[in-house]
C-alpha cells in the first residue's frame, strides 16, 4: 500500500513537472502587435524533426513558421520592458530556442514573455514565392491544383510544355549587379526578374520540396537536410498521373530525391572541373531528342563556386557569366509553346569563419531570390 501511494505520489509531482514545462508560451508581436505565439508544442514539433537529440534548436524555424521571413531587429520583452534588441543579421546563426522556453543567443540563455520582430520593410515588397512555381506551372500546363500548395499561380499562360531552370545559389544582388555591368547577355534580354522569397531552411533540399509541392517544409515535411522526399504531392506526381511526360537534369547526384521524373544525371565527364557543361549537353539532348512535357534542369556550378569562393569572388561571377550562356542555348533549342521559369533555390552570403560563402539562415542573402517567368 505504501508502495503504491509512493508510486502515486511520484506519477502525480511527474505529471504536475511536466504541465509546468510545456505550459509555457512566448508573445510573439510585430512591431508591438501581437501575431501569435512560440510554444512547448510548436518548439517540439521541431525539435523532434530536426534535432538530432540536441536540446536546442535554430529559433528561425519558429519565427518563419509564424511568417516571418526579412528581419531587421528582435526584441527580448521581460518585466514589461525591453530587456535586450539585437540586430537580427548579426544573431541570426547564433539563436537558438528550446522546449523550456528560454530563447539561446550568443549562448546567452533569456526567458522572454514576448519576441518583438521587426521585419525588414522589404518583406512587404516581395510577393513572390519559391512555393508559386508548382502552382504556377500546374495550371499553365492544365493540371488540376497540388492539395497542399500555399503558393499562387502566377501566369495565365497555357503551354504545351514546361521548364523550370534551377540555378542553385544565385544570389539576387550579385545577379543583378552583373546585368547591370553588361556582363549577362541573356539575362540583361529579359524584361522583368522578380524578387523572390525561398524557404527556411534556405538549403536545397528544403527549397526543392517546397519548389516542388508548393508547401512550405512545416507542411511538405522537408524540414531540413537530409530529408529526400515530400510528405506531400509533387508536380512531378500530379504530372504523371494526369499522363504527362516529367524529365529532371541533374549533376552528379540527386539532392532529393526527384519521384516520378526521368531522372540524367551529368557527372563531370570532360573533367574539366564543372558539372553545368554536362547538364547543359544532357538538357539539349533530351529536347532535341524528344521534348517531354515537364523538364527540370539544375545547375549547381554557381552553389559551388559561392560555397568555396563567397559571393563576391571572380569565381563566382565566372560561373554565372558561363550559366548566362547555357540558358541562352537552352532557350534557343527549345520548342514553341513552352513556359519557362528561371530561379534560385537560395542565395548566397559571406561565411564568416572562411573566405568561402554559405546560406541556409533567415538571412537577405540567402533568403531572397530571383524568380523568371518567360514564354517561347
Ligand atoms: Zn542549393
Amino acid at each position: 500500500m505504501k508502495k503504491s501511494l509512493s508510486f502515486i505520489t511520484v506519477a502525480v509531482f511527474c505529471l504536475l513537472m511536466t504541465a509546468c514545462q510545456s505550459g509555457w508560451q512566448i508573445d510573439l508581436h510585430e512591431n508591438g502587435t501581437p501575431i501569435g505565439l512560440i510554444d512547448h508544442d510548436l518548439v517540439n514539433f521541431y525539435i523532434e524533426k530536426v534535432s538530432d537529440g540536441a536540446e536546442n534548436i535554430q529559433l528561425a524555424h519558429l519565427l518563419f513558421h509564424q511568417g516571418f521571413t526579412l528581419i531587421d531587429e528582435i526584441q527580448l520583452i521581460m518585466d514589461g520592458k525591453i530587456h535586450q534588441a539585437f540586430d537580427w543579421e548579426n544573431i541570426a546563426e547564433k539563436s537558438q530556442i528550446n522546449n523550456k522556453g528560454e530563447v539561446i543567443i550568443n549562448g546567452v540563455a533569456y526567458s522572454p514573455v514576448t519576441l518583438n520582430i521587426s521585419p525588414s520593410p522589404l518583406a512587404a515588397e516581395i510577393n513572390l514565392s519559391i512555393m508559386d512555381l508548382a502552382p504556377t506551372m500546374a495550371k499553365v500546363l492544365g493540371l488540376p491544383e497540388l492539395p497542399d500548395a500555399y503558393g499562387q499561380p502566377q501566369s495565365e499562360i497555357r503551354a504545351q510544355h514546361g521548364v523550370l531552370i534551377l540555378l542553385d545559389g544565385l544570389q539576387y544582388q550579385k545577379l543583378i549587379t552583373l546585368i547591370n555591368q553588361g556582363a549577362l547577355p541573356f539575362f540583361g534580354e529579359i524584361n522583368t526578374i522578380h524578387k523572390g522569397l525561398t524557404v527556411y531552411p534556405s538549403i536545397t533540399t528544403a527549397s526543392t520540396g517546397a519548389l516542388l509541392t508548393g508547401a512550405p517544409p512545416y507542411v511538405n515535411g522537408v524540414v531540413g537536410y537530409g530529408y529526400r522526399s515530400t510528405e506531400s504531392k509533387t508536380l512531378f506526381d500530379l504530372a504523371v498521373e494526369m499522363g504527362r511526360s516529367v524529365t529532371a537534369v541533374e549533376g552528379y547526384s540527386l539532392a532529393f530525391g526527384l519521384q516520378n521524373a526521368e531522372v540524367i544525371l551529368s557527372g563531370d565527364r570532360d573533367g574539366d572541373g564543372f558539372t553545368d557543361d554536362n547538364v547543359l549537353r544532357n538538357s539539349l539532348r533530351v529536347i532535341g531528342e524528344e521534348m517531354p512535357d515537364l523538364l527540370f534542369i539544375h545547375f549547381h556550378d554557381v552553389d559551388d563556386m559561392g560555397h568555396s569562393y563567397g559571393p563576391d569572388s571572380p569565381e563566382y561571377e565566372a560561373a554565372i557569366i558561363r550559366v548566362d550562356g547555357y540558358l541562352a542555348q537552352i532557350y534557343h533549342a527549345l520548342p514553341e509553346n513552352t513556359f519557362i521559369t528561371i530561379f534560385a533555390d537560395h542565395g548566397m552570403q559571406n561565411d564568416s569563419l572562411s573566405s568561402g560563402g554559405n546560406h541556409g539562415q533567415l538571412t537577405k542573402s540567402a533568403m531572397i531570390i530571383p524568380i523568371i517567368f518567360m514564354e517561347k
